[in-house]
């Protein structure tokens, strides 16, 4: 459930901050595309950042404004329709932007991503710096002669970061590709700024900005934040539907970490569920887990004042971002098609997916 009070007061920072700093900030769709919320979304940013074909057209039909699209790889298939939806487009690599540059119309702005190889990122996962890394070009396998088209530069190495984390890794962008900066139209910041938590230090992220336009002739900078958008704006209501106990009190929930809040277990993060604390904080501990076969589907140890019933609500915090989206198909990836090879060595595709299967599940 979204609160859209909180969702809009979310959007009124990033609207300060674009106003105070001349940024403009899209809508990182990977992390937040509950479409239905849209309408408030759109009076705030400046459009969205696509992951490929499907999120690229979603913005299109719900958001409209900016499309700013970047794959690690685009296909064949895709790219003309991509470049038919999208402002700006931006490569992951220069074999990708010569394979593509001759299609590209006019309209579209194109940028590469590049690798700033800095980020504090403290999980693996979550790290596009780390080593063999296949986000990026680095400044080894940065081709300068083949910028010709290039209007643009896209970094992101940032994940629930502060505005200090954002400096360094400026810092070192510049200083491996700042030479580059001054025949570029725009520059992308990437995602990853926690702009909307409580302790963001949103003076400083407006006087990074406003700096580096001031040294760059006012170039436009863009961020494409997507869990600040979503940030605490929303719940998941769950319901204790049987109580067992093996060693401790566990409670089976009528929802699952693996099948509805796969980040609890991928991640792992722990969940802040209302009105309880961590184990052995308040009177009852009772470990939650979810409805299905999966022996680790559990959301962790939780302590509340009374014990839990059947029957009773189970309130999971902050359950807007990254969770929607990975209940659909993860940034708009296409599932694969299911076929049977037959005994008779018949080969048959029963079922495939399409763009309807994924908007329909978001
Ligand atoms: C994930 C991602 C974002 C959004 O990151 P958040 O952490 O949700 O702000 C933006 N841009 C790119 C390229 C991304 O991969």
């Amino acid at each position: 459930m979204l609160e859209e009070e909180l969702f809009e007061q979310n959007l009124k920072l990033l609207q300060y901050v674009k106003e105070q700093s001349g940024a403009k900030i899209l809508l990182a769709l990977k992390g937040y595309s509950f479409y239905e919320s849209f309408d408030v979304a759109r009076k705030y940013l400046d459009g969205c950042c696509c992951s490929g074909l499907y999120e690229a057209r979603l913005a299109n039909e719900e958001f409209k404004k900016e499309i700013h699209t970047y794959s690690p790889a685009f296909k064949d298939d895709e790219i003309e329709e991509i470049i038919e939806l999208s402002h700006h487009i931006t490569f992951n690599s220069f074999s990708q932007y010569l394979r593509y540059k001759d299609k590209l119309k006019t309209k579209v702005s194109s940028g590469i991503r590049v690798n700033p190889e800095l980020s504090f990122s403290e999980v693996a996962l979550y790290n596009p710096c780390a080593m063999n890394s296949r986000l990026g070009v680095t400044i080894q396998e940065f081709q300068k002669e083949l910028l010709d088209g290039v209007e643009g530069l896209h970094f992101h190495a940032l994940c629930e970061q502060n505005a200090g984390a954002l400096e360094a890794v400026l810092e070192s962008f510049e200083e491996k590709f700042g030479k580059y900066i001054s025949q570029m139209k725009w520059i992308n910041f990437g995602g990853g700024h926690h702009i909307t938590r409580d302790d963001y230090d949103i003076k400083k992220l407006i006087d990074i900005i406003k700096d580096f336009k001031k040294r760059y002739n006012d170039i436009e900078v863009y961020l494409e934040p997507g869990e600040a958008i979503g940030w605490q704006s929303g719940v998941l209501v769950a319901s204790v539907i049987d109580k067992v106990h093996n060693g401790m009190d566990i409670a089976i929930l009528d929802t699952s970490a693996e099948a509805h809040m796969p980040d609890t277990i991928i991640m792992p993060y722990r969940a802040e569920v209302r009105n309880a604390s961590k184990e052995g904080e308040k009177r009852y501990t009772i470990k939650l887990g979810g409805n299905t076969c999966l022996a680790g589907d559990f959301m962790g140890n939780y302590s509340f004042d009374k014990p839990l019933k059947i029957g009773d609500k189970v309130i999971f915090e902050d359950q807007m971002h990254y969770t929607i989206v990975k209940n659909s198909t993860f940034n708009g990836v296409k599932l694969p098609s299911l076929a049977i090879l037959k005994k008779n060595g018949n080969f048959e595709v029963v079922k495939s997916f399409d763009y309807n299967d994924y908007k329909r599940r978001i």
